[in-house]
């Protein structure tokens, strides 16, 4: 009876009762508005420092009828305190392979795969068989995912990241340098890139922050990984990051924002530098 009495002590503190109703709030218009034309994805093209197009990275957008534009920071993070992240991530993989199956077929897709649904009994099959009634070659497909699915049960995950590695889907660490991973379990995964957190670019021009990002690179590199930054937002930051490697990929406002699939393909129609 205190324990209930504490709780609703809390229940009734105003700011907490309306962050809790805004939580359910938004988490039952997300159970909505999965299938519906709420939801949608863009696409943020990828680049090596001479300007060649590597992939895209598919970003998940929600425009409600009366809410308005919901951002994935609020929504993605309510989704995965729920099982509407399975539904949601389900919906996101068949829906990115449409969209690989439109851009040219260099290109890679890469996916950002919540760890609450890569724990999913069933999500190797369910990603090959959406990869399979998509006909898209499963190495375009890159995974990514942050270095805390790897804190616990280490084994069972890498067994599922071998499963679709051995189908040539790729892996990507995202958001590197802010999780808990150990850098020996990064070494030893089956892993293909690794994403320097946007964090560590906005810093570059910082002595320090430069020394990190450098680091990182160069780990990386030894490492025989893929190395791409995010968050590229200015000239200066770019021009540090192609001094360090003239492989890196590059993603970030100073290229594109991330767009509609049909911008993008309306744009590689225009080009010839992809
Ligand atoms: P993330 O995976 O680290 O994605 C990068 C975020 O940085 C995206 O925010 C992107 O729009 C933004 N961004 C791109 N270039 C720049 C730049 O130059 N400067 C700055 N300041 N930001 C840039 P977004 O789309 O709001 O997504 C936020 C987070 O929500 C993502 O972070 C990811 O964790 C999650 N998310 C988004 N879409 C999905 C999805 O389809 N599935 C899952 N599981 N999570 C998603
Ligand atoms: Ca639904
Ligand atoms: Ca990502
Ligand atoms: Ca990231």
């Amino acid at each position: 009876a205190k324990d209930a009495g504490g709780n609703q002590l809390m229940v009734f503190n105003p700011a907490y009762r309306e962050a809790l109703e805004h939580h359910f709030e938004i988490e039952s218009a997300l159970r909505d508005a999965i299938g519906t034309k709420q939801l949608h994805l863009a696409v943020q093209p990828q680049h090596t420092p001479d300007g060649t197009m590597h992939g895209v990275e598919i970003l998940c957008r929600w425009q409600h009828p009366e809410l308005g534009r919901i951002s994935p920071g609020i929504f993605i993070p309510i989704a995965e305190k729920s099982d509407l992240i399975v539904e949601l991530g389900q919906w996101i993989v068949a829906e990115a392979l449409q969209v690989a199956a439109q851009l040219p077929d260099h290109l890679t897709v890469a996916i950002n795969i919540s760890p609450r649904h890569f724990r999913e009994p069933n999500l190797v099959e369910q990603v090959l068989e959406q990869i399979h009634l998509s006909g898209v070659k499963p190495s375009r497909l890159v995974l990514e995912v942050t270095e805390n699915l790897l804190v616990d049960d280490l084994q069972g995950i890498t067994n599922k990241i071998n499963q679709l590695k051995t189908l040539g889907v790729q892996f990507s660490i995202d958001d590197f340098g802010t999780g808990y991973s150990s850098l020996s379990y990064i070494s030893q995964l089956p892993i293909d890139e690794l994403k320097i957190d946007q964090g560590f670019v906005q810093g570059i021009g910082c002595e320090q922050q430069n020394k990190i990002v450098e680091t990182i690179v160069s780990m990386g590199q030894h490492l025989g990984l893929r190395v791409v930054a995010e968050g590229i937002e200015t000239k200066e930051q770019l021009d540090f990051l192609a001094s360090l490697s003239d492989t890196i990929v590059c993603q970030g406002y100073y290229f594109h924002a991330p767009m509609s699939p049909s911008a993008l393909l309306d744009e590689i129609a225009h080009s010839a530098h992809v």
